[in-house]
C-alpha cells in the first residue's frame, strides 16, 4: 500500500516543498467510493456544479470528485479546512484540462476509465499534523488522490504568472502524475534494467538531505527520486510530463557538470529533442546564460563542448538519467501504447495556453451558490 504526502516548512511555503511516500497499512476498499453518487440533489445550493461534475468526470472517466471534505483521512491526525466552492470549480476545470484531456487526446478515454484514480478529494488548506509538518498532497493506492491547499489557487483568471503555473505543478499536478505513475507500474512491472541503474545510491531516509543539483548529479530527476526505485520511476514519469523546459535544461547541466562520458554529447541532444525543448539557441533563454563550475556561459552548446569527458561510455550521471528516461519511454510504449513525449508536448502546450483557458472557458462558467 502506498500513500504520498508532501512535507514542507510552514514559513517557507512553497519554496521548500518536499515530497515523501510511505507505506500505508490501512485497507482501502471500493466501498469508500460510492459509485451511486450520481444522484445529484437538485435542491442543493451546489446542484449545478454537482451535475457538471457528474457529467464531466463520473460519466466519461468513472471518477468522482469530492470537494465537500468532511471527515478525517484515516490514520492521520491533523486539522484541515474545506475547499471553497469557487476554488473547487477552478480545480475541477484544471484537472480536466491538464490531466484528463491530455490522456484522452493521446490515448483515448477508455485508458482513463480503466486506470485513472477513482476519486479526487479537494481540501482547502494544507494539513498541519501534530508534529508540525505540513502535508499538501496525499494519495493512496492510486485510488484516492487528495489535493490540499485548493484554496491557494489564484482566482485572477487570465493573469497567471510563471510562478502561478510552477505552483500548480509543485502543489497539485506533479502529485497527480507521480501517483498515476505508481498506478501504472503496479500493473506492469518496472523493468529490472531501471531498478539496477542507481541501485547502489537509493537512500530511504537520506534523500531529503539532497539539494536538487546534488540529486541531478547522481542521475536523479529530483531528490525524492533517490528514495527507492519505485519513487524514482514515479518521479521520472511525472518529470517527463510536467517539468518545464527550463528545469529540464538545469537538470541536464547539473547532471553533466562533473563531466560526461564519450557518448553523452549526442545523447544530450537526443534527449532535448525527445523532450521537444524549443529555443535551444535563443539567447534570452536561461540555459544560454548560466554559471557552471564557476564559469559563466552564454551558450548551452558552448558549455556542452567544454564539458570534460571523464568516462569512456555510459557510467556518467547524465548517462544514468538519460537511460532512465529511455527505459521509461519504452515501457510506456510497450505496455500502455503511451507515447509519453507526445503527452508531455500536449500538457506543456496546455500549460502555456492556460491564461486563455482560464479566462475564456473557466471564468464564464463558474457557478454561484443558488
Ligand atoms: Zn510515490
Amino acid at each position: 500500500m502506498k500513500k504520498m504526502k508532501y512535507n514542507l516548512l510552514l514559513a517557507a511555503f512553497p519554496l521548500f516543498a518536499a515530497v515523501s511516500c510511505g507505506v500505508d497499512d490501512d485497507d482501502f476498499t471500493a466501498s469508500i467510493f460510492d459509485t451511486t453518487t450520481s444522484a445529484v440533489d437538485a435542491t442543493s445550493a451546489t446542484a449545478p456544479f454537482d451535475q457538471w461534475l457528474y457529467d464531466t468526470f463520473v460519466v466519461p472517466y468513472n471518477v468522482e470528485i469530492d470537494y465537500r471534505y468532511k471527515s478525517q483521512e484515516s490514520g492521520i491526525d491533523y486539522q484541515v479546512t474545506a475547499a471553497g466552492y469557487e476554488q473547487s470549480q477552478a480545480m475541477a476545470w484544471l484537472l480536466k484540462y491538464l490531466f484528463y484531456q491530455p490522456y484522452e487526446e493521446v490515448l483515448g478515454a477508455e485508458f482513463l476509465r480503466q486506470n485513472s484514480p477513482r476519486q479526487f478529494r479537494f481540501v482547502g488548506s494544507y494539513a498541519v499534523a501534530t508534529d508540525g509538518t505540513v502535508k499538501v498532497g496525499y494519495a493512496k493506492d492510486g485510488i484516492l488522490v487528495s489535493l490540499r491547499y485548493v484554496n491557494g489557487l489564484n482566482l485572477d483568471y487570465g493573469n497567471w504568472t510563471e510562478s502561478d503555473i510552477d505552483a500548480l505543478n509543485t502543489m497539485y499536478f506533479r502529485t497527480i502524475h507521480h501517483e498515476f505513475g505508481h498506478v501504472l507500474h503496479m500493473r506492469r512491472q518496472i523493468p529490472s534494467a531501471f531498478r539496477q541503474l542507481t541501485a547502489s545510491t537509493y537512500n530511504a531516509s537520506g534523500w531529503s538531505g539532497l539539494a536538487d543539483a546534488e540529486a541531478h548529479a547522481m542521475g536523479y530527476v529530483t531528490p525524492y527520486a533517490a528514495m527507492s526505485y519505485e519513487e524514482d520511476f514515479a518521479e521520472t514519469f511525472s518529470s517527463v510530463i510536467c517539468t518545464s523546459d527550463e528545469d529540464w535544461m538545469t537538470t541536464i547541466i547539473d547532471a553533466t557538470a562533473n563531466g560526461m562520458s564519450s557518448d553523452d554529447r549526442n545523447k544530450v541532444m537526443a534527449l532535448i529533442d525527445s523532450l521537444r525543448i524549443t529555443g535551444l539557441d535563443d539567447a534570452s533563454k536561461p540555459w544560454n546564460n548560466f554559471t557552471a563550475n564557476g564559469v559563466a556561459y552564454t551558450s548551452f552548446r558552448d558549455y556542452l563542448d567544454n564539458v570534460p569527458v571523464v568516462t569512456s561510455a555510459g557510467a556518467s550521471a547524465f548517462g544514468l538519467l538519460q537511460r532512465k528516461v529511455e527505459i521509461l519511454s519504452d515501457w510506456c510504449t510497450t505496455n500502455w501504447s503511451l507515447p509519453i513525449f507526445s503527452l508531455r508536448t500536449n500538457v506543456q502546450q496546455k500549460q502555456s495556453d492556460i491564461n486563455d483557458f482560464m479566462r475564456d472557458e473557466v471564468a464564464p462558467n463558474i457557478f454561484k451558490l443558488q
